[in-house]
């Protein structure tokens, strides 16, 4: 059985979201039909989420960007392995394009 952090005497109610600690009927603060241990953890958890929601908000562009930027990479170096290899298997037509092969020399 666990008791409130704030009444050792009281059995908890139940779970404070913010900061875990076990809270009593009389201690609990609802917001958002979410449980806290008090007002500070209630207000701390709303906090929490406008800054969440904040970072969700720019999260689809940046992940966009990333995957590009990835995607760019793979098609480079795709593209200048292939080079190289062709380089290599003798079409010399191509050995300026083959930075590989130069860093390699
Ligand atoms: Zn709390
Ligand atoms: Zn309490």
């Amino acid at each position: 059985m666990n008791y409130c952090a704030t009444h050792h005497e009281t059995p908890a109610t139940g779970r404070c979201l913010s900061c875990h600690k076990p809270f009593c009927e009389e201690c609990c603060v609802a917001t958002d039909g979410r449980s806290f241990c008090g007002s500070t953890c209630a207000a701390r958890h709303r906090t929490f989420k406008e800054n969440y929601s904040e970072i969700e908000i720019r999260r689809p562009f940046s992940s966009w960007l990333t995957g590009k930027i990835i995607g760019l990479g793979i098609v480079a170096a795709g593209a200048s392995g292939a080079v190289h290899l062709a380089v290599r298997f003798g079409f010399d037509s191509l050995a300026r394009f083959d930075w590989i092969g130069r860093l390699l020399k």
